[in-house]
């Protein structure tokens, strides 16, 4: 249930990279939104814009070049040594790649019991094991499992003891980097469907990164559309799917697939050509010029800034300048 209590505010954040012959890379350029308690955000966009380094950033895994991230009222980049033990509490990561963020050679129990130990969170040894049993079967695992090492599971048994892990230490805040973009399609819903069920008896809330905007569609309250580093669209995701205003989030849901083919064409889709340019000095008007097929002269100009055209809805294109 999303409540008023704002859970994280991002304010002109920005993260850039040195790059050779002194140029910068500027992985997130000047991005701001906001998380209220128990809602899921997502931000979408293709490889290279900077979704992950975003997250990251909110979530103090990376150090910021400017701007600001409050979780809770904190400012996440300048914590105490006591504030960033609960944050790190309370903020868990699930990570995209479950073969590489999991030592293979580790046992289930010990990656799941872990964070239970350092944040003293079991009485004693009796009931970390119970807390464990439970979190095992929450993510549909089972005591058996607990006992094996973690190369005997396929990926997506690897997502669910990942998640598991996070949940071990109840927390409130959960960063999804691309979780299911390793897995294979026949599983990937299945951890989605996971995820909505614990986000729900748990009250989470969450910033879910994905590259294609069908993976978010189900999971996210609002959604970000970044694009080289800035987002050109925030948007209720109802909204979004029904009334997408930017070029690149309308080409981005036309480049999602129908299983239908004599429909697709029917429909007249218009793929995205060509890939995300450099963020390496990138042009100084809309950022999307080189592949929009409305670009105007004030487009390779002026960067068009953020404004809202309906309510809650939030477009960065001179499409709608007045
Ligand atoms: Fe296209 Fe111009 Fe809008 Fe950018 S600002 S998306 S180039 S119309």
């Amino acid at each position: 249930m999303i409540e008023n209590t704002v859970e994280l505010e991002v304010k002109h954040l920005k993260k850039y990279f040195p790059a050779s012959h002194k140029r910068v890379l500027k992985a997130v350029d000047d991005v701001s939104f906001t998380i209220h308690k128990g809602e899921t955000f997502g931000i979408v966009g293709e490889s290279g814009c900077g979704k992950t380094t975003c997250g990251k950033t909110c979530t103090s895994i990376l150090e910021k070049t400017d701007g600001e991230v409050f979780f809770q009222g904190k400012d996440v980049h300048n914590m105490t040594k006591a504030e960033k033990n609960t944050f790190t509490q309370k903020v868990q990561t699930i990570f995209q790649d479950p073969y590489a963020s999991l030592d293979p050679h580790q046992k289930v129990y010990q990656i799941v019991s872990e964070g239970i130990r350092i944040h003293h969170l079991a009485k004693d040894k009796e009931d970390e094991k119970k807390k464990v049993m439970e979190l095992l079967e929450m993510v549909g695992l089972n005591a058996e499992h607990a006992t094996r090492n973690v190369h005997e599971f396929s990926g997506g048994q690897r997502q669910r003891i990942g998640i598991a892990r996070a949940l071990a230490v109840n927390p409130e805040f959960l960063f999804c980097d691309e979780p299911i973009s390793a897995l294979d399609v026949s599983i990937q819903a299945q951890i989605m469907n996971l995820l909505m069920k614990l986000q729900k008896e748990r009250n989470l809330t969450m910033l879910f990164i994905a590259h294609d905007l069908a993976m978010v569609k189900h999971i996210s309250d609002n959604i970000g559309v970044m694009y080289l580093g800035k987002l050109v669209e925030i948007s209720p995701a109802s909204q979004l799917y029904e009334q997408p205003y930017h070029p690149y989030t309308q080409a981005l849901l036309e480049s999602i697939p129908i299983a239908d083919p004599g429909l697709a064409k029917r429909k007249g889709r218009h793929f995205l050509q060509g890939d995300v340019p450099s963020p390496v000095n990138p042009p100084k008007g809309c950022r999307f010029c080189g592949r929009c097929s409305k670009c105007m002269d004030i487009c390779h100009e002026t960067c068009p800034e953020l404004k809202e055209i309906s309510k809650d809805h939030w477009v960065a294109c001179h499409l709608y300048d007045e």
